[in-house]
């Protein structure tokens, strides 16, 4: 579905699931799941619906449980684990912003939320409908496919279309060095606030500065525990990792040649851009959403609230913004590096650079006010890039889907990435090998094994990371040949092993 006409259209099937006396459920990501859209649900039908996620209490989880194991409960609001509640009588699963990762959790128990819930209305001989404006390409095949029924909504459902989208060819600006934001995006901005609207700038960086190098001798500061360097929070006044949350001081003298006073942070986040901002535009109300900022997803979705309802000029955030909130008076969005998610080599780096980059785009102009999206890249003519400029998405997923088609990954194969852990980076690389040798079970269903190899965020916590990958066919028993692959050898004590199935990242 395109839009955000998809709740209107997706509480109307609610309603009709209601009249039939069955038990819906409609399952958001968390930080979407605010009182405005609680209050929207309840002016639609008269009565708030029942809510589930992690800001309920735990005795009123307890009472919800009962009440929807005994049929009592008739429309649940919820998140993820809301999967889980014992329904009576259900009828209708709704999966709004299918495409959200969060859906997907990456550590502990591995489930994607999406396909738990095609998978228990099946089981329960119920409706689901899978509802974003960004679709996630496995939804676009399996609809492509005719496994799903496909409804596209347009602008008589009061969806307003996307704003004008240009880029601003970084490669012609010339920029102080601790200056991100071009001219033409500056004047911009200072234009929507001068009439009354908001700007935002979006930039998916949390912190002060993504690196601490010396200038002295070019050392950068990482984490003690992991393969990663140390970001600046100046509003911590520290250095935090953001794969295991260490922190330290911000240090003066540079750990590695001695030389003090040379220590200097470089590149944007948010908070940076922040100073940025307020320099250039000291007259405007500065708002920055980053989750790190807030203490609570209430106190972020009460920021948000007050953004909303005009508290603020100018918008710093980070990927948060893009999750569904209207902000009526917003008409324009800069974002300030386009090209950050398209490094690396993620499988889906595409995928989710269009997807977010659309959703952010999305925000500007959703009311009356016709929006614009100015993006700042140094690769105009990447092949994303140009996708999201020309608004042409089936174009884009169609090219996409053929890509991983001919490569066979999902969600044309199936991958699976075994990810073992260990103090010892021997051991958990021999361990590997023989895992990669003991290879029978996975060649008789014609899967391949590669690896091992170090991951590629190779350690965390102190702890080294090797990984396989396991690449097969579709609808081949990968599963139980894992099962039986992996159960050949006896783990030893300072040796974790994870299995993801079709992961979402192969960090
Ligand atoms: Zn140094
Ligand atoms: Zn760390």
């Amino acid at each position: 579905m395109t839009g955000s006409g998809k709740t209107e259209v997706y509480l109307e099937a609610v309603a009709e699931c209601l009249k039939q006396g069955r038990q819906a459920l409609v399952l958001l990501p968390e930080i979407a799941l605010t009182a405005e859209f609680l209050t929207r649900v309840e002016a639609r039908f008269g009565a708030r619906p029942a809510e589930w996620h992690s800001g309920v209490t735990m005795t009123e989880r307890r009472r919800l449980w009962r009440m929807v194991g005994q049929g009592g409960a008739q429309m649940v609001v919820g998140a993820r684990s809301a999967l889980f509640l014992p329904f009576r009588e259900l009828g209708l699963i709704v999966v709004d912003e299918e495409h959200d990762t969060s859906y997907k959790q990456e550590d502990g128990v591995l489930y994607h939320a999406r396909d738990m819930a095609v998978l228990r209305a099946a089981l329960a001989g119920c409706q689901v409908v899978l509802a974003s404006a960004t679709p996630s390409l496995e939804s676009w095949a399996n609809a492509q496919a005719g496994k799903y029924g496909r409804l596209d909504l347009g602008a008589r459902f009061g969806v307003a279309e996307l704003p004008d989208m240009r880029a601003i060819d970084m490669r012609g600006q010339s920029l102080a060095n601790d200056r991100w934001i071009s001219e033409p995006l500056a004047q911009a901005v200072a234009a929507r606030v001068a009439f009354g609207e908001q700007a935002m700038l979006f930039l998916n960086r949390r912190g002060y500065a993504p690196v601490t190098v010396c200038r002295a001798c070019g050392h950068q500061v990482g984490c003690d525990d992991c393969d990663a360097r140390m970001v600046e929070h100046r509003f911590l006044k520290r250095l935090v990792c953001h794969q295991c949350g260490a922190t330290k001081p911000i240090p003066t003298v540079c750990p590695a040649c001695g030389v003090a006073g040379r220590m200097a942070p470089v590149g944007p986040g948010v908070e940076r851009l922040a100073e940025e901002v307020t320099a250039r535009f000291p007259q405007a109300r500065l708002a920055v959403l980053s989750s790190d900022l807030f203490g609570s997803a209430r106190a972020l979705k009460e920021q948000i609230g007050v953004i909303a309802a005009g508290g603020a000029d100018i918008i710093i955030g980070t990927q948060i913004v893009a999750k569904g909130h209207n902000f009526p008076l917003l008409t324009l969005v800069g974002v300030i590096d386009a090209d950050l998610g398209l490094q690396g080599s993620d499988l889906r780096a595409a995928e989710r650079t269009f997807q977010l980059m659309r959703q952010v785009a999305g925000r500007a102009g959703r009311a009356e006010k016709p929006g614009l999206a100015l993006l700042q890249t140094h690769q105009p003519e990447h092949p994303v890039i140009r996708a999201i400029l020309g608004g042409d998405e089936e174009a884009f997923w169609s090219a996409e889907a053929e890509e991983r088609r001919v490569s066979g990954v999902p969600p044309y194969g199936r991958m699976a990435g075994i990810i073992l852990s260990s103090p010892d980076v021997a051991l958990a690389f021999d361990f590997g090998g023989e895992l990669a040798r003991r290879d029978a079970p996975l060649r008789r269903i014609g899967a391949q094994v590669f690896g091992p190899a170090p991951a590629p965020i190779a350690r965390v916590r102190g702890r080294h990371r090797v990984r396989l990958l396991v690449k097969a066919e579709k609808g081949v028993p990968l599963q139980a040949a894992l099962a039986e692959w992996l159960g050949q050898l006896k783990l030893p004590a300072n040796l974790r092993l994870a299995v993801d199935i079709d992961p979402q990242s192969f960090l």
